[in-house]
């Protein structure tokens, strides 16, 4: 399953964010961040706590069911005099459950976690980075594996000459990813793709900001 990795900002990060905000409601999800433990319930009654701690006032919580849906709109309808009552919301959700939430309610929002990555798991509890969405896809001559992502130095004509045994010079402990390429190629009796130069890649495949309009029918 796909899922919109984060991690908690630092502490002091928080607490800058959150001067002069004396009053505030926190909201978590019950997607993503819950799975990853950064924004379910457990997460949002510690915040609670160490905010209260702090000498904050919680005005209420909540953990919205996807956050990053339209639906959260209504679902934070019955907060309504909480959230009222508060200076900010401190949304413990990824980036488009905040950017949501703050189109929905202009009101100040506070992110207090990090967006990473959209990541897949792979094993239980450990997330692989899978796409960088660059916009100009290779990997039909890669076997599949993307070295845009994978990819220490992001080389689309790899390996590079620190290739070791099949290890990254970067990080030992991973795997060249253009090792694993020549060798999925290999066994696909693909390896003239090896020989393939892989252009400069156009970063007008990846305009900013994005956007995808369906073609009229
Ligand atoms: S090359 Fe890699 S980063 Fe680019 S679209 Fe394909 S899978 Fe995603
Ligand atoms: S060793 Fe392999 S994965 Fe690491 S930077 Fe070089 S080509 Fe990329």
């Amino acid at each position: 399953m796909i899922r919109s990795i984060t991690q908690p900002k630092p502490e002091e990060e928080i607490d800058r964010l959150l001067e002069g905000l004396s009053r505030i409601f926190i909201i978590g999800c019950g997607t993503c961040v819950t799975l990853t433990r950064t924004g379910g319930a457990p997460e949002v009654q510690a915040m609670e706590a160490k905010l209260s701690d702090k000498g904050k006032l919680i005005t209420g919580h909540t953990v919205v069911p996807v956050a990053c849906d339209n639906l959260t709109r209504e679902f934070l309808n019955e907060f309504g005099p909480q959230i009222n009552q508060a200076d900010t919301l401190l949304i413990m959700t990824c980036a488009f459950g905040v950017q949501t939430i703050a189109r929905q309610l202009y009101k100040t929002v506070v992110p207090a976690l990090n967006t990473m990555f959209i990541g897949k798991e792979t094993a239980v509890g450990l997330f692989d980075e899978i796409c960088t969405q660059c916009g100009t896809c290779i990997i039909g001559e890669t076997g599949g594996i993307c070295p845009v992502t994978n990819c220490h130095k992001g080389l689309l004509n790899g390996p590079c000459g620190g290739t070791n045994h099949g290890k990254c010079e970067i990080d030992i402990n991973k795997d060249c990813v253009w090792t694993s390429i020549y060798n999925r190629l290999k066994e696909l009796g693909r390896l003239d793709s090896m020989r393939r130069y892989q252009p400069p890649r156009n970063h007008l495949g990846e305009p900013k900001p994005g956007k995808f309009k369906l073609p009229a029918v």
